[in-house]
């Protein structure tokens, strides 16, 4: 059914990058066999899901939405996507994204952008706008994202979808394209904060294969996301973030919100305003943190590699071919963020910039500690706007950037948040979401809240 529903509207949507026909048709036949023997491997033994294509999947190609690694078949798997096949779940395909998990809106994928399935003049967000379309579009029920600065949770906010970003180490990145490893997190994105706890019991959990990865159990998420459902939220203390809502913000996305607070004090919680003074600096330091982990991470698409290989003209040098090459390879962002990163850490502004915003950063996650003392989990609205149009800011970086407002200062300081969708606005009849989070390794918070809101 799936499969028809993404040969049906993926022509107007562009949520996929590749679809496995053959290979999930063949994992949903094995997941028939094992129910009629009563041996399913999990719940969601049979589920179909969709996978951010940033993501390595053995015989599946693996973009990352550029040019450079057009072709590159990858031969492992990357664990999160183990963990999927380990639990029968049928993958349908690859999603579109911005390039290199690089963007807010997915217009910077070099195979063309992916539309917003409410209305497809607008952007599903980014970078993750393909998985978000793909299940906003009823095309898959499940899909797995990528969060490193809200691309989990902004696409999650604008196709009206549920999206989760984990605590830092909480799910594995082995096998993840490297964006920002310090940033970077795996995450469902699905219809429900049931689905994503389910999901997210799936991927998450400790790896060796990631060093970063946190040796502990889960907490129980899928039994706090039915304690939710139940809408008693009684002794949960919200805290209103004072810098993430107010002037700027888009009236109709406001009143969503303010209606999300109340819900929550309907069902027993108890609301305080908390101030974190450093968030206003959260998006300058993550334009310089980023780009300079970007920076790094990319050089190693040298064209000698993986993908793409570019001869200027016969004989050439080897450094000409990889000039060559990384110049038709890159879009422009990925290009500008190079140039951004290798100038931060340039030898004489490393302490003026890198090192500035490393300092900002410990002060965000200090600001989160004080926060925290104060509420259980903090909230705000997902992103500032509902889905803009198609084009509107594509050649305008900052404003594009703006959009990250709200989501980057979980990602600076590594703990999770979940965006649920909080209704339409007002003005444009599009969907604003509301976001929740928790201290680092209470991802179980964020599900038990989101899920009493819906
Ligand atoms: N919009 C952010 C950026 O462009 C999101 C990145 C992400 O979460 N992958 O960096």
């Amino acid at each position: 059914a799936h499969l028809d529903r993404i040969a049906a509207v993926d022509g107007a949507v562009h949520a996929f990058l590749h679809v496995d026909a053959e290979g999930a048709l063949a994992q949903a036949a094995e997941s028939d066999a094992r129910r009629a023997a009563g041996t399913l491997l999990s719940v969601l033994d049979g589920v179909p899901i969709a996978v951010k294509d940033v993501l390595a999947t053995n015989g599946l190609p693996t973009t990352c939405g550029s040019k450079i690694l057009e072709g590159w078949v990858p031969p492992y798997d990357a664990t999160v996507v183990r963990r999927l096949r380990e639990a029968g779940l049928p993958i349908l395909g690859k999603t579109n994204m911005d390039e290199f998990a690089m963007g807010s809106s997915t217009e910077h994928s070099a195979y063309g952008a992916t539309h917003n399935p409410w209305d497809l003049d607008r952007i599903p967000g980014g970078s993750g706008g393909g998985s978000a379309a793909a299940v906003a579009a009823f095309e898959a029920p499940l899909a797995l994202g990528t969060d490193t600065g809200g691309s989990i949770r902004q696409p999650g906010a604008v196709t009206g979808t549920v999206g989760h970003k984990p605590t830092y180490g909480g799910v594995s990145r082995y096998g993840l394209v490297a964006l920002a490893n310090s940033l970077d997190q795996v995450g469902p994105v699905t219809r429900t904060v049931l689905d994503s706890a389910l999901l997210h019991e799936v991927i998450g959990g400790h790896d060796p294969l990631d060093s970063t990865s946190i040796d502990q159990p889960l907490p129980p998420l899928v039994d706090a996301a039915k304690q939710g459902a139940d809408g008693d939220l009684t002794g949960v203390r919200i805290g209103v973030i004072t810098e993430l809502a107010g002037d700027g913000w888009q009236p109709g996305v406001m009143t969503r919100f303010q209606e999300s607070v109340d819900l929550m004090v309907a069902a027993g919680a108890e609301v305080v305003e908390v101030s974190c003074p450093s968030f206003v600096h959260a998006l300058a330091t993550y334009y310089l943190i980023l780009p300079a982990e970007a920076s790094s991470n990319l050089a190693k698409f040298d064209a000698m590699r993986y993908g793409l290989r570019v001869w200027p003209e016969e004989g050439a040098s080897a450094e000409e071919v990889m000039r060559a090459t990384r110049d038709a390879g890159f879009g422009d962002e990925v290009k500008r963020r190079i140039i951004l990163g290798t100038y931060a850490l340039s030898s004489g502004y490393y302490d003026a910039y890198y090192g500035q915003a490393q300092k900002v950063r410990t002060l965000i996650a200090r600001d989160f500690e004080a926060a925290f003392e104060k509420a259980d989990v903090l909230v705000s609205p997902t992103a500032p706007t509902t889905a803009f149009k198609l084009g509107e800011k594509l050649d305008d970086p900052i404003a594009m950037y703006l959009n990250d407002l709200a989501t980057i200062p979980a990602n600076l300081a590594g703990v999770p948040g979940i965006s649920v969708p909080s209704g339409l606005a007002d003005e444009d009849g599009l969907p604003a979401g509301v976001q929740i989070l928790a201290p680092a390794l209470a991802d179980d918070r964020c599900y038990r809240v989101g899920a009493a809101l819906e």
